[in-house]
């Protein structure tokens, strides 16, 4: 498509491929997905060590086509320790720890290594997927061929204990789902779409079947917990508010007098 582009307009477009993500998942188990230098205009592609590379945070890593393709203002020549070296790197004296670690788990793990853990996270990830579907709440998002991630949303026109649309949303279940302590982020899609929420999970090697069978199931006391407690609109908890101190005048004297009294403290024992 591009090569057409740059044909008939003399153009000269490259492509670098922000394979952040992809870069340590497709070669593995998508093996005829053409996407690397296989395609004429494909420069350079980065991918992010510490993510599916297996790797812990602060290493990423870029390949250029060839030297042609690496701008001259990039390379410092430098001498250093006798010999004459290019370096590409933004800041010169850094631990190389995670170099290393990257080698080792290249060399570990090696191309079938890789392999079977993708091959497992994206089953890991399809357990989930099904898992949610089958609750009966949720819709997935994009969901199909690519990362081991589950982008998922409330499924439209739910209703909550008392028949009525739901009033609470994905933040609501972010923030029950602490409870249980997992930290599971809600987003709004970007412009255009923002009206969409989503919470989404990315499946890591560390991530087992029953760990994932253990979140559905907190999950559903969640919603079970919201439909549950999230049905009143905000007008119906301030009339509910105004009727209490209507029929209970004096609730709020005695409820302070009995909590900060500090010689009830003390009897109580309070420290
Ligand atoms: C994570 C990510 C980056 C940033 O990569 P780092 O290695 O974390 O600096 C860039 N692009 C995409 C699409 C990413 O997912």
């Amino acid at each position: 498509m591009i090569s057409k582009v740059n044909k008939e307009k003399g153009l000269d477009v490259r492509i670098h491929v922000d394979a952040a993500s992809e870069g340590f998942v497709a070669p593995f188990i998508y093996e005829n997905i053409k996407w690397d230098f296989l395609l004429d205009n494909v420069n350079s592609i980065n991918t992010s060590g510490h993510k599916y590379g297996l790797v812990y945070p602060g290493v990423g890593w870029v390949i250029w086509r060839n030297n042609s393709c690496v701008d001259e203002s990039l390379q410092f020549h430098v001498a250093y320790l006798g010999t004459n070296q290019i370096s590409l790197q933004l800041n010169f004296s850094k631990n190389a720890n995670m170099v290393a670690a990257q080698y080792y788990q290249i060399v570990r793990l090696g191309f079938e290594g890789y392999r079977r853990i993708m091959s497992n996270l994206m089953k890991v990830a399809g357990h989930l997927a099904e898992g949610l579907l089958a609750t009966g709440h949720f819709k997935l998002i994009g969901h199909g061929p690519g990362l081991p991630v589950v982008a998922f949303a409330l499924k439209d026109g739910r209703t909550d204990a008392k028949g009525n649309d739901i009033k609470y949303d994905e933040f609501d279940i972010m923030d029950r789902l602490k409870e249980y302590h997992w930290q599971l982020p809600a987003y709004n899609l970007p412009k255009n779409a923002e009206h969409q929420k989503m919470l989404r999970v990315v499946i890591r090697e560390d991530h087992s079947f029953e760990m994932i069978s253990d979140l559905i199931t907190d999950m559903k006391r969640v919603i079970d917990w919201l439909d549950h407690h999230f049905v009143y609109t905000e007008k119906e908890m301030t009339d509910l508010r105004a009727k209490f101190s209507a029929d209970h005048p004096d609730h709020s004297k005695k409820h302070k007098k009995h909590y900060h009294s500090p010689n009830n403290k003390k009897k109580a024992g309070v420290c």
